[in-house]
């Protein structure tokens, strides 16, 4: 009945009043008498333990850093890697490449502004767009061994960081030496170019500068532990692993006292143990013992499954066997199928041996922050349709250079089907017509003061640069300061 009677006014007033409430009950509550300092200290100390982050089955040192925004997920873009930090992502997990799990790829960035790329998986380069990592951010690629699911993506990524911004400095990869010349990382990228041959001259059209020299560091397969890579305080040695075919290597990264292993493929070995002994997070492949039923599952005939495992791979209980033998203060395994039928059995089997700290590094966007005396694992929340960052520029020399393109579309396609294109007026409104950059418009390089450019662009390009800035000079003020 009421509600024939009702105007406008009263329902604006009822909406008004409903609001207020709402509003009542986010008020603080009125100042009352506090209570004893018995019963404050009973309350605010239940259930934690003594200020320690040890609880049920953790370990000591697994705690979340206080600078995460969210001790649940990593947010991409919202945390800067701090000084003395390794933060290492999960870029792609699975050597049977699906919508949720790309080719194997696994990022690391230190506190000193450099970052590492071990393998370089199909895919791959969708989860590190989503982690808002610019292309031409990545310079410098390890991979562990020539299947295509740790190397896919190389194609794709030396093409478009060149395109946008990989100007300055050429990717150079790094990777292992063949049983012959012909199979090595060399001769990869050999026929890398020769592939990408029509692409390369096609995008020359745009200032891809020294973008197409890319570096290729071939080492000896068979150099058992020796450096590779030692550059600002970082080392980089490798491995040989027993992968079916000589040329199969694990990498060990050692920096600020901390360390990051990653073994590639391959049967779990002597050697593994030997260089891996000691370092902070240990990462390997793993296979889950379940042949028969997995094969049902993920469609390889069990012999087929059996086979490749035993020829090529590290079952889970020899993953933990050797984690047991590292002694890491983080265990962690990828290039795994990641799925709940056998998630529990994953765990159960590696847990045989291993009874310290277990992660798994799948599915896409898992990220471990480590410190000195802090490990947290988290999944990152990876966009599905993200879209670059800006391309990343070094402006110490208070300069944007931008190189002038080595070709222009007159020099390499032929004048005729340029001619057959629609004259733009036929189709923009007659309102609407922009001025079209037909041909590059400088001569030269172009070479822009940074202070003459626009804030945001400024912003947006110079932020992993300002970054690096920052955190070397903490560095370099800890590092002194302990001097003295
Ligand atoms: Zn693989
Ligand atoms: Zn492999």
């Amino acid at each position: 009945m009421w509600k024939k009677t009702i105007t406008n006014s009263t329902l604006m007033a009822l909406l008004v009043m409903g609001l207020s409430v709402s509003n009542v009950q986010a008020q603080a509550p009125e100042v009352q008498e506090p209570s004893s300092e018995a019963d404050m200290q009973a309350a605010l100390s239940g259930g934690v333990p003594g200020g320690r982050w040890k609880e049920g089955l953790m370990f000591e040192g697994i705690r979340p850093q206080p600078w995460l925004q969210s001790a649940a997920n990593w947010f991409p873009g919202t945390e800067d890697v701090q000084p003395e930090e390794m933060r290492i992502t999960f870029m792609g997990t699975a050597p049977l490449i699906r919508p949720g799990q790309m080719n194997t790829s696994i990022f690391v960035e230190l506190g000193n502004g450099d970052n590492f790329v071990f393998d370089i998986g199909e895919g791959s380069i969708a989860n590190y767009q989503g982690a808002r990592v610019a292309l031409n951010q990545l310079t410098k690629v390890f991979i562990t061994h020539l299947h295509v699911d740790h190397f896919g993506a190389l194609p794709y990524l030396w093409m478009f960081r060149t395109w946008n911004g990989g100007w300055h400095e050429p990717l150079e990869v790094f990777g292992p030496s063949g049983r012959t010349p012909e199979y090595g990382t060399e001769k990869m990228v050999e026929g890398m170019k020769m592939m990408t041959g029509w692409h390369r001259d096609a995008f020359s059209v745009f200032p891809v500068g020294s973008g197409w020299d890319i570096k290729v560091h071939e080492f000896d397969y068979a150099d058992n532990g020796g450096v590779i890579y030692d550059r600002n305080g970082v080392t980089v040695k490798h491995w040989q692993r027993s992968h079916a075919k000589d040329g199969a290597s694990a990498y060990r990264l050692d920096w600020n006292g901390m360390c990051f292993v990653w073994t590639g493929d391959g049967r779990p070995s002597k050697l593994d143990e030997k260089y891996a002994k000691g370092c902070d997070v240990y990462v390997t492949e793993l296979q889950t013992e379940l042949v028969e039923i997995g094969s049902g599952v993920q469609g390889v005939p069990p012999f087929l499954a059996r086979y490749t495992i035993d020829t090529h791979h590290t079952p889970a209980y020899a993953a933990g066997y050797l984690a047991n033998k590292v002694q890491p203060r983080m265990f962690m395994t990828t290039h795994t199928n990641f799925d709940p039928y056998q998630n529990e059995e994953t765990v159960a089997q590696v847990r045989y041996h291993w009874k310290g700290p277990y992660h798994f590094g799948f599915p896409d966007g898992v990220v471990v922050n480590v410190t000195k005396d802090s490990i947290w694992v988290r999944e990152g929340i990876l966009p599905d349709y993200p879209n670059a960052r800006s391309p990343q520029f070094d402006f110490s020399n208070g300069q944007l250079v931008v190189p002038h393109p080595p070709t222009s579309r007159a020099e390499i396609q032929n004048e005729w089907i340029r001619e057959q294109q629609l004259d733009p007026t036929v189709y923009y409104p007659e309102d609407y017509m922009p001025e079209l950059l037909e041909d590059w418009p400088v001569e030269g390089d172009l070479v822009v003061p940074v202070e003459v450019l626009p804030e945001k662009l400024k912003e947006s390009m110079g932020a992993a640069w300002e970054h690096k800035v920052k955190n070397t000079e903490a560095l370099e003020e800890q590092e002194s300061s302990e001097k003295n």
